[in-house]
Formats: structure tokens, sequence, C-alpha cells
């Protein structure tokens, strides 16, 4: 019998038919051309987008270029190792960070290695750094509060769980601390606190731990920490990776958890030195064109889960620094439109001592209010009228010229809000306390009280509610409302204590 060509070429198709994938071959290549910190590979031709590159040595890379002819490849680490002809293997995963529950209470740097000088953490799974942001379709809309525990926040510029508010203002306005002060607010609220430290002294951040530790709240925070010191690579993969921590949380556990980036003017900054030196072509104040993207596809990943998907939420607060109040800066505009608000903190206020500084004619939250708690929400709207007066007829009053007496009152009334509203740091307010001292400050029971002894009151005023009026805080945590009945006991307990305080 004879056999033709063709029947013997299919038979000898189908033998070596799915070979090829049986087979692994690692696809290797090498570098040509290297130096800080970003290096060139040839070879490697099926390089992923943001694939991790191994050259040995526990040495990694990042693949950010694809070109025709090469790779253009980030180094996470030993710039000095890896020359001209180190040999460049894919590993055929993009990077990613290790998690597991034991992450809790440790500081990380953006690849996972523990910084705290204890064990490395057990790793239950791998998380890719870059992640897709939920579909609208398994979103929900913001529902519960955030509680900073800052009066001036919680009551006007209030955060909801899955939202993101950003903290803008010049250095050294106290945009640190309102994060921070945020965190330690978080005790007992079942929220997992992630801090990202971006380029910032070590000194700094250490800071940042030890307070954490001080007020027991590194029992429920992770710190991801890359500083100055740092290549600008690990800078620019730190909220990525911060990013990925919590979205074990959110969407392995349901949890809710609260991220700040500390902050994003260095991100954007470490991503322009990367993208300079793998030359790409500079832009506007010359960041690259993608600056944008940057910043929009970490602030998406930031959401509220509906039921079905576990219910969890990251609400991100990222932070950004100014330049003399320069909000119409490149990087600061673009994150302002990304966000659902922002906490706008001024050097003048800071300096006048109006602090936390927060400028709240400027500063919005666009959804928080939806999460307010009933009895909040019917005191904050007269503080903000308030102050809005106030403002208006401060600088008038400047010149000294005769006033009528309502113009007199209303000038007394916003300067009892600025006092009222003025908070050391560490020193948070529960919402049940804040709604108290609320109601004296926005129905005038300030007014005949100086201005120095404001303070005072408060604090005299909630240790006597507490003593006297037992129930009163907790009814007011159970129903969130501003009942009759709980009305008048507020008002009943706010006017027992002025007849002492006056004493
Ligand atoms: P940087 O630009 O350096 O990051 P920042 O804007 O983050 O600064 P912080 O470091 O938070 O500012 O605060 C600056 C200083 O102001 C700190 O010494 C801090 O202790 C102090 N400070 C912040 N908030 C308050 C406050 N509410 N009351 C009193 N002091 C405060
Ligand atoms: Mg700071």
């Amino acid at each position: 019998m004879l056999i033709k060509p063709e029947e013997i070429s299919d038979i000898i198709r189908k033998k070596i038919d799915g070979y090829d994938s049986k087979m692994k071959i690692d696809e290797v290549g090498h570098v040509i051309e290297s130096g800080d910190g970003v290096v060139k590979i040839f070879g490697l031709k099926n390089c992923m987008a943001n694939e991790l590159i191994d050259f040995g040595n526990g040495i990694y890379g990042m693949a950010m270029n694809l070109e025709e002819e090469s790779v253009g490849c980030v180094l996470f680490g030993g710039e000095k190792e890896v020359k001209e002809g180190t040999i460049a293997k894919r590993t055929g995963k993009p990077v990613s960070i290790g998690v597991s529950d034991e992450i809790i209470g440790r500081v990380v740097n953006p690849l996972g290695e523990v910084l705290d000088g204890k064990e490395p953490y057990k790793v239950d799974k791998y998380r890719d750094v870059e992640f897709l942001a939920p579909s609208v379709m398994i979103r929900k809309s913001v529902d519960t509060p955030l509680q900073t525990g800052i009066l001036a926040i919680d009551s006007m510029i209030p955060i909801g769980r899955g939202q993101r508010e950003l903290i803008i203002g010049d250095r050294q306005t106290g945009k640190t601390a309102i994060a921070i002060d945020t965190i330690i607010n978080q005790k007992g609220q079942d929220v997992i606190c992630i801090y990202v430290a971006i380029g910032q002294k070590s000194s700094s951040v250490a800071g940042v731990v030890n307070t954490l530790k001080k007020h027991g709240a590194m029992d429920y925070t992770i710190v991801v920490s890359s500083t100055a010191s740092d290549s600008a690579p690990i800078q620019f993969l730190a909220p990525y990776a911060g990013s990925a921590i919590a979205e074990y949380f959110m969407y392995e556990q349901g949890k809710d958890v609260l991220i700040v980036y500390d902050d994003l003017s260095k991100h954007a900054q470490s991503y322009r030195a990367m993208s300079l030196l793998l030359r790409r072509s500079p832009g506007r104040e010359a960041y690259p064109g993608d600056v944008f993207y940057l910043h929009s596809r970490l602030l998406e990943r930031a959401a509220k889960l509906d039921d079905e998907h576990g219910g969890g939420s990251i609400t991100a607060l990222p932070i950004i620094e100014t330049l003399a109040g320069d909000v119409s800066a490149y990087v600061p505009t673009n994150v302002i439109s990304i966000t659902d608000g922002q906490i706008y903190l001024e050097s003048e206020l800071f300096f006048g001592g109006q602090r936390p500084a927060v400028n709240a004619g400027l500063s919005v939250s666009r959804v928080g209010g939806a999460a307010q708690i009933k009895a909040m929400k019917k005191l904050s709207g007269r503080i903000r009228i308030d102050l809005a007066q106030y403002r208006e007829l401060a600088s008038f009053a400047q010149f000294g010229s005769d006033l009528d007496k309502s113009t007199q009152d209303k000038l007394i009334q916003g300067e009892r809000i600025l006092e009222l509203i003025k908070q050391p740091q560490y020193q948070t307010i529960p919402v049940e306390r804040q709604v108290v001292m609320l109601y004296a400050a926005v129905n005038g029971y300030l007014s005949d009280i100086e201005n120095s002894k404001v303070k005072e009151f408060n604090k005299g005023l909630i240790e006597y509610v507490q003593e006297k009026h037992q129930n009163l805080l907790n009814e007011i945590k159970t129903k969130k409302d501003l009942t009759k009945e709980i009305e008048e006991e507020i008002k009943e307990s706010i006017n027992e204590y002025k007849r002492i305080f006056s004493l």
C-alpha cells in the first residue's frame, strides 16, 4: 500500500500537536543598557507590561516600556549589580505582593519585605499590585460614615466609607495630622487602616509608626513605607502595593478599609523621574502625559461593594502638597477632579492658630453627606451658613465702622464656631459628643461665653452630661437622630450646666 506524502505529514502533524504547550521554555534576554535604576533588555520578545523580570541574585525589576527591539525595565534595587550583559529572565507574572491576616500591625516595603526588624509575615496568597478597579455594577452608593473624630470635618466635610477625599495644602499645614487622627479614631470601629508613606524622610515614617503604636492603632494598621532614600520605582510602587493589600481585605473578607496615601505629589515626582529615565516624552511641568491615569487608576480602586460582593469598602485619603496655595498646578487639579471632594488646609489659618487649618469655604465632600447620621446632618448645615456669614462680614468689620446688633451677633456666632472647631492633635471626639457640642454652638448657647472660655465650657459640658445624663450620649449613639426627647434633654443639660459654669 502506498502512503501519500500528505498523509505522512498529517500523521506527523497529529503526533507533534500539543507538544509546544507541554514544553516549558524560559524566555531569557540580556541587559544592553543600564543606568540610574533603569535598564534596557534585549531578547524578551513576549514580555508583558508590568511583568516581573528576574535578574538573578534576588534582584527584580518591572517591565515598563515594550518597544519593538527591546524592553525598558525599572529595577527594584540592585542598581549597581545589574550591568550590561546581565541575564534577565521573564517570570510570566505581573508584580505582586504577598498578603495574609498576619500583615496587620506590620511595617513593610512595597515589595512586602518587612521593615520592623521582626520575622517576615506568613504569606497566604499574592495579589497583583496593579488591579482593575471594580465595575459600577458591583458597587453601591456610600451609606456608612467614616468618622474622623475631627469636629470640623465630621460636621462640615463628612466622609463616607468607600469615598475618596483629598487632603490638600501647603507643607506643614497639618495634612498628615488629619490622616493620623482619622486612623486613631478607627479604634473599635472594625476598620483596617493602611498608611502608605511615599518619598518621606525615614524619621517621619518612624514618627508616624511610633504615634500609631502609642495610641494602640497599630493593632489594626499596616504601614507601607517607601522613603526618600528608596529608588523612584519603589516609591512609584508604594500606593499600588498598599491598594493591593486593601483589596485583599475588601474583596476576600468583606472588610472596611481606610487607606492614606501620603503623599501623591511625591508619587507623581517619582513617576516623572522614572519616565524621563525611560525616555518617555515630557509634557506639562515635565510630567509624562499619562500622569492623570497614574492617579485615576489608583483612586478608582477605592469603592463600596454591594452586599452580593461582600459589602466591603476602601476609603481613600490621598494627600497632595501644594506650593504657595496653588491648587491650579497640574497634579493638584488632576487629583481634585478624580476625588469626591477635598479638605483644603491653609497656612494662613494654621499660623493664625486655627488648627486644624480647614478652610470651610473651599472644602467640600460631594457624597459624604449621604452617610452622615441624621442628628449631625440637622446641625451641620447651620454651622456652614454661620461660618459663611461670618467670613462675609468679617472683612467689613475690620474697618471699625458702627455695626448694628444683628451684624454683631453674626460676628460673635462665627467667632464661637471657629473656636469650637479648634482641636488639638490626638484628641478625637466621638460623634455623640460632637452632636452635643454642635447643638450648643449653633443654637447660640455660646454667645455669652468669652472666646477664651469656649474650650473649657465644652469640656465641662461633656463631663457634666456624662455624669448627670448618663444615658443621653448612648441614646444619640444608638438612635442617631435628634428626636424630640433627645433634643429636650440636650437643651436641659446645657441650661443646667450653664448655670454652674457662670458661677
Ligand atoms: P508636611 O508638609 O511636612 O508633610 P503636614 O502638612 O503633613 O507637613 P503635619 O506634619 O501633620 O503637617 O503637621 C505640622 C505640624 O503641625 C506638626 O508639628 C504637628 O504636630 C502640628 N499640628 C498639626 N495639626 C495640629 C493641631 N490640630 N493642633 C496643633 N498642632 C498641630
Ligand atoms: Mg505630612
